[in-house]
């Protein structure tokens, strides 16, 4: 296994303005620093404290993403480095965000989290909850929060096809905020789809953001 060759050959396969998330969660620092001299600057992790730990162990060059469900409870442990926020599952959540963001006297990226899988227990807006949301436009009032774009993740399945159509789905979701909402803004434009398994099918759907764990990094501990 080596870390820097696996990044290389994913690389190979986005095309240049994809961005290449490397899901580290779990995974021990040793294998962070790997990636790191291979070149790779975005990281990924799903729990508050792992991601602080990490981020006091790692250069400060690194751009540090959360990918999980965020507690409000711990978002003050990221709130003063966290470059974006992936998965903002709630209304309620995005008010919090902006409160320790304000703290921080920082304005954070985050992305909306559309649950588009055939699955009960993934988190986030639907399609339906995100419109009215979107058109409530409370959000506007978060002065300390950018919203650039949205997430998601398609069912556990090997029916490519539902995974093509779920992640057309989100994209379809993408372009109607764009053009409702955000049509003046050029930050709102990143669309979070694709993991190891599923990435390239992502990359066809419109994918800005691949979140690649377990093919760069092995599997977790
Ligand atoms: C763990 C995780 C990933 C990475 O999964 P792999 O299958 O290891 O690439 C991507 N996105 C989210 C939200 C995750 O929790």
């Amino acid at each position: 296994m080596n870390i820097s060759e696996n990044i290389q050959s994913i690389r190979k396969k986005l095309p240049p303005q994809v961005k290449l998330i490397a899901v580290s969660k779990f995974q021990a620092i040793e294998k962070l620093q790997a990636a790191y001299q291979g070149g790779q600057r975005i990281f990924g992790e799903s729990r508050a404290l792992e991601m602080r730990d990490k981020h006091l162990q790692m250069p400060q060059d690194v751009e540090w993403h959360f990918i999980g469900h965020l507690q409000k409870n711990k978002i003050k442990y990221i709130a003063p480095f966290v470059r974006l926020i992936h998965a903002v599952d709630s209304a309620d959540l995005l008010k919090e965000i902006d409160k320790e963001a304000a703290k921080n006297h920082r304005i954070i990226d985050c992305l909306l989290q559309v649950h588009i899988a055939r699955e009960e227990h993934k988190f986030g807006f639907s399609p339906d909850e995100l419109s009215s949301y979107l058109e409530s436009e409370d959000w506007k009032l978060l002065k300390n929060i950018r919203m650039v774009g949205l997430m998601g993740m398609a069912t556990f399945t090997d029916n490519q096809e539902q995974i093509s159509q779920e992640f057309m789905q989100l994209k379809t979701c993408f372009d109607s905020a764009k053009a409702k909402h955000f049509a003046q803004e050029d930050s709102f434009c990143e669309l979070s789809i694709g993991m190891s398994d599923d990435y390239p099918i992502a990359l066809a759907c419109g994918s800005t953001m691949v979140r690649i764990g377990s093919a760069i990094f092995g599997e977790r501990q």
